[in-house]
Order: structure tokens, then sequence, then C-alpha cells
């Protein structure tokens, strides 16, 4: 099957991928060219040879800091069947009941308020609303995914974020005390139109937190299987304050978490009073001013790094091989997708990943069809190596592993470069 690009004309006004999604400038230099992958969450249900790739290439945009991928997939080819589940992990489910308790005891809340999250997932952060009396509201276009979350009772829109649903939600709802974007802002092709639908729900109260992984994590930590399809846009600080001031909002503070590897919590307001500025913005842009984020020849250093990390990875894997040993891998997530496809191993080199999600199980992972099995499955199959995809979340996963497979395995995870755990 030939290689296919869909049209993104709808949202990019037939612009094509070459320019800022954030300040709308030309300058963009190369970052890291992946390639040609498949959609790094798209598990296929049976085994085929050919399967649609695109062309995944990390531009940066010399003039506000932007990373974002040059060509685009439509979100509904992405997003519309997604099989990821923010209720998977309990490092994410302790991270949004931490934030939840956090924001209510600092008194922000009074009677009749309401909060909206954007790209609400299977309702893992919002739930700890409901039991106080908050007011909630979930945007999940994921009609699988939403679902779960209506059945916990949680009111639930599944349609794209946008300034044209912002306005109806106004419309119907009015301001809301708080709007939550945890991991959303990286998945929308028309990142404009996403920040003007922030401006039109801000009101003089209103706070917007907003999480996202750091394209400084991308450069420093070596997190390059972070870039996939769905990845639309990988946010620096200075990106999120240049598209602020151009939608009429402030970034007025940055937090940086250890979660996803390393994010940004991101505190919008409404323009108006330069007072409200934190030190921490001014200091995280001078911070990737020196790491050299926004400089060119470093990117092409990265660039030859992360070739190293995939040669090392495919060496590791055949010389297991060849030792016999049998190998599986943990975790279908996107970041395994990319490393896989990246450097294209033999069928024979993985023989299965495991999964806890009941959505992915059964299914099976571009290019060669690994089959992904239960955790109880890999038990019963009794590998010498378990590759932990997942890296942001190792510690937990190999803590459960241990647990089933006890201490004569060996646990691996191949990125910042491979090493045992
Ligand atoms: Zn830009």
């Amino acid at each position: 099957m030939a290689h296919k690009i869909e049209s993104a004309q709808s949202f990019i006004e037939g612009r094509g991928g070459n320019f800022c999604r954030a300040c709308e400038g030309t300058d963009l230099f190369s970052g890291l060219n992946l390639g040609n992958l498949p959609i790094a969450n798209e598990l296929l249900p049976m085994q085929v040879r050919d399967i649609d790739k695109f062309p995944l290439h990390l531009k940066i945009c010399s003039e506000c800091g932007l990373g974002q991928v040059a060509d685009v997939v439509t979100p509904e080819r992405i997003f519309r069947d997604y099989r990821y589940l923010s209720s998977m992990s309990s490092t994410f489910l302790q991270h949004a009941a931490d934030f939840v308790n956090q924001q209510v005891h600092s008194g922000v809340f009074e009677s009749g308020d309401w909060v909206l999250e954007i790209a609400s997932n299977d309702g893992y952060l919002l739930k700890n609303f409901i039991p106080l009396g908050i007011k909630v509201i979930g945007v999940e276009p994921a009609e699988n995914v939403a679902e779960i979350s209506k059945n916990l009772g949680i009111q639930t829109i599944s349609e794209f974020f946008s300034s044209k649903l912002a306005i109806q939600l106004f419309e119907s709802y009015g301001y809301p005390k708080m709007i939550i974007a945890n991991n959303v802002m990286a998945h929308v092709p028309d990142l404009m139109d996403f920040v003007k639908g922030l401006r039109v729900l801000c009101g003089p109260q209103t706070r917007i937190s907003v999480e996202n992984p750091s394209l400084s994590n991308i450069l420093v930590g070596m997190q390059f299987d972070t870039i996939y399809h769905e990845h639309y846009s990988y946010l620096s600080t200075f990106a999120v304050q240049n598209i602020c001031q151009l939608n009429g909002l402030e970034l007025i503070k940055v937090e940086q978490l250890t979660i996803h590897g390393g994010s940004n919590r991101y505190w919008l307001k409404s323009s108006g009073d330069p007072n409200q500025i934190d030190a921490s913005v001014g200091n995280l842009i001078k911070h990737e001013i020196d790491i050299g984020l926004f400089t060119e020849k470093n990117w092409k250093l990265y660039s030859l790094n992360v070739n190293e990390i995939l040669m090392n990875f495919l060496i590791w894997l055949r010389t297991k091989k060849e030792l016999g040993m049998k190998i599986y891998g943990y975790g279908a997530a996107a970041k395994a997708s990319t490393i896989l496809n990246c450097i294209q191993i033999d069928p024979e080199h993985i023989s299965a990943i495991a999964d806890l999600s009941l959505e992915k199980q059964g299914r099976f992972m571009p290019p060669h069809g690994i089959r992904i099995i239960s955790p109880d499955e890999l038990v019963f199959e009794n590998p010498t190596d378990v590759v932990i995809f997942p890296w942001n979340i190792k510690f937990e996963i190999a803590r459960q592993l241990r647990m089933r497979l006890g201490f004569e395995v060996r646990l691996w995870c191949a990125i910042p470069e491979m090493h045992e755990i």
C-alpha cells in the first residue's frame, strides 16, 4: 500500500506544515527526522504486512521555540478510537488526586463554581471532584473512552475542544473557575484555535492549568520516543508565553513536575496585570536558551545520539537472541511503537508485548504484528528478559513484574540508553 498523507487543509488552510503553529513564523529547522512510521497507537486487530506509514519529522521554530511535526495526520483518524486510558497507571491516578486535593484545599472554589477538563479521558481526574460537590464537565473526543467517564457520572462532551465549542460552553454555563488541560495541547493540530477557546472561557477569576511534557526533556533526556504523530506540538515555556500573548492570555507561573519523565505545569490567566507573573517564567525561558533548545547545531548532535541509541538497542536484541534468550516487551504504549519501528526489528526479536489494558490485549503492534498479551500470559511464557517501554513509569512496572515474575528475570529499559533496572 502506498504511503498516504492525509490532508490537513481543513485546519491549516493550505499552508502546509512549514509554518509555526504557535507564532506563524516560517523559520523552522530540523530537530529530528524519524522517517516514515505507522501511527503509534493504531494497534491492529490482526497481523498484516502492509500498514499506512506517515513521515515523522520534528521541526523547531527558531522564532518562538515550538517543536512540531511537519506533516499532519488528521485527528479524526488518531483520536476517535483511542486506546490510551489514564486510569491504567497508579502513578497518574495519584498525580490527578493530589492535584485536585491541592486545589480544593487552597480554597479557590466557592458554591456554584464549575470545572472544565479538556481531554478528560476516562474520568481519572474529574472523578475526584464529584464527592466534593463541585460541578464538572469533561471534553473527550474518543467516544470509547468518553463512555467510561460517563459511566462514572461525569458529564462528558464527546467532541474536540475548539473556540466554537468554547463559545457554546460559555453560553450554557458561563466562565468555569478552573480549566484543566493535561497532556492535550501536544495533541492539537490547530494550536491557535485551541488557545482562542481557552481565552473565550477565561473569566477574571478563571485559573487555567496546562500540563505537558517539555521540549527541553526531549532534548536533554533523550526522550525521542515521545515523538509520534498524535503529538503535533512539543511545548517550550517560551512558545507557551508567545501563543498566550497572541491570544490575550498571560503565562503567570510554571511548575516543573516529574510526571511523564518531566512535564511543565503552565498556569494561565487573562492578561492585564504584569505583576501577577512569577519569576519561574523568566527563569525557565532563560534555562531553555542556555541549554540550546532553540539552536540548530544542538539538534544535529542530538540526531546523531538518537541514532546511536537505536543502533545499540538493535545490537542488544540481536546479541540476546543469538544467546537463546526469550525477550518480551512490557507496555504496548506509543513509546514502544516509535522505538520498535525506528529500528525496524525482525519479527522474532521480541516474542510479545504484555500490557495491562484489556483494550490492547489481543491486538498486534506494527510493524510485524507483535502480539499484545496479558501480564498473566507473560508469566506463563516464562521470559528471560523484559524490556519496559514506558520508561516514565518503569519503577511502578518493575515492582509489578517482580511480584509476578520473581527476581531471576532481567528487566531493561532502552531510554536514555540500554540499562538494566
Ligand atoms: Zn514559532
